[in-house]
């Protein structure tokens, strides 16, 4: 029999959190034939709703639950982890300075990033979806000095699957027929998202759409402005899809893109695409074997060059706003 994969989740009593448990806990991050064992780290507030959580996650008697860990102590939140889900984050509210933002996250990222670099395991995959995600995972990675840069992503996941559903509906096709797409860049309304290499079953997705008004005026910002669209019509913020986006992210990276296609993650940029250095952006990448590559040679056209640029410039201040705040 495998070992127990140690899965951490951080913010395992919100919203995404309760979407996300139960299905890492019956197989879909790692696999079907993979066990694990559940960690849960909460803040002190959001340990008695854990507690509830875990007791409904002993009752689905799940065949691929082994031990469940409730803590408001990083150190034994993130010990032997194997992958990090770090979804918990201090929400932007009302009156709140982009300054006070990043503070009050760095507070929280900068000792988690501590604490997985002293205490998670050799293999440690680590995916930031608290936002500001980009950022955050930056602030956890140059506190982790142990821990290899790639190991540290930012979620865009579900940036790429919404603007998959958005090209299918538009192409009159199945998500199963489309391929390559790319969000570029932050996980904000500045984000890219690329259908000039994208393909619908096997032809170029902008060549058959051929529709500049509906590229920029309907499907980049429906795509942007999609979580703002869900709070408005469900009067709450997405979370299962969130959460659904996470596993995909996380079961891609282990366990590889399929021929032929490629997906989006936030990653520390390696300066391809002209994107600095050091920054974690959204790349197109290809997985295999548990590491990932960025798609190399796309041509990039103006149009996507100016909207790529735009999404890094922010990612860049916001790198230099947590620098001056002493956070990297
Ligand atoms: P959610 O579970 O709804 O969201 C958690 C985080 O995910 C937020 O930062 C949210 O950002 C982000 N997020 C990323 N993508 C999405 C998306 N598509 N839709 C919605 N959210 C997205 O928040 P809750 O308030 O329900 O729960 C947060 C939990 O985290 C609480 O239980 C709290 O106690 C805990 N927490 C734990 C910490 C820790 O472990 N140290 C630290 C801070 C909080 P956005 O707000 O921008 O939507």
């Amino acid at each position: 029999t495998r070992t127990p994969v140690n899965v951490t989740v951080t913010g395992a009593a919100g919203q995404i959190g309760y979407a996300l448990l139960f299905r890492i806990a019956s197989g879909h991050l790692l696999g079907a034939d993979v066990p694990v064992n559940l960690r849960l780290l909460e803040i002190p507030q959001g340990l008695k709703a854990a507690e509830g959580t875990a007791m409904e996650l002993d009752d689905c008697a799940f065949p691929l639950l082994r031990n469940i860990t409730i803590t408001a102590d990083p150190a034994e939140g993130f010990n032997g982890a194997n992958v990090a889900l770090l979804v918990g984050a201090r929400p932007r509210t009302a009156g709140m300075e982009r300054g006070d933002l990043l503070a009050a996250n760095g507070g929280i990222f900068g000792p988690q990033g501590k604490a997985i670099n002293d205490n998670a395991a050799d293999d440690i995959k680590v995916l930031v979806v608290g936002n500001p995600a980009n950022t955050n995972a930056l602030i956890a990675q140059r506190n982790a000095p142990d821990v290899p840069a790639e190991r540290f992503t930012a979620m865009t996941r579900l940036d790429h699957n919404r603007a998959i559903a958005q090209l299918a509906k538009k192409a009159g096709v199945t998500v199963n027929d489309i391929k390559k797409l790319t969000i570029w860049g932050n996980h904000s309304a500045t984000q890219y998202p690329d259908i000039f290499h994208a393909e619908v079953a096997g032809k170029n997705a902008a060549e058959l759409i051929a529709d500049q008004n509906w590229l920029e005026g309907d499907f980049i910002p429906t795509v942007a402005k999609r979580g703002a669209a869900i709070i408005d019509a469900r009067g709450a913020s997405s979370a299962a899809s969130a959460a659904n986006a996470a596993i995909d992210h996380v079961h891609t990276w282990v366990n590889g893109t399929a021929e032929g296609d490629w997906t989006s993650m936030g990653i520390v940029s390696d300066g391809s695409y002209g994107v600095p250095a050091g920054i974690i952006s959204s790349f197109p990448v290809t997985t295999k074997d548990g590491k990932f590559e960025i798609v190399q040679g796309l041509e990039i056209s103006d149009f996507s060059r100016a909207r790529i640029d735009a999404s890094v410039a922010e990612l860049v201040e916001e790198r230099d706003a947590v620098a001056e705040l002493g956070l990297i």
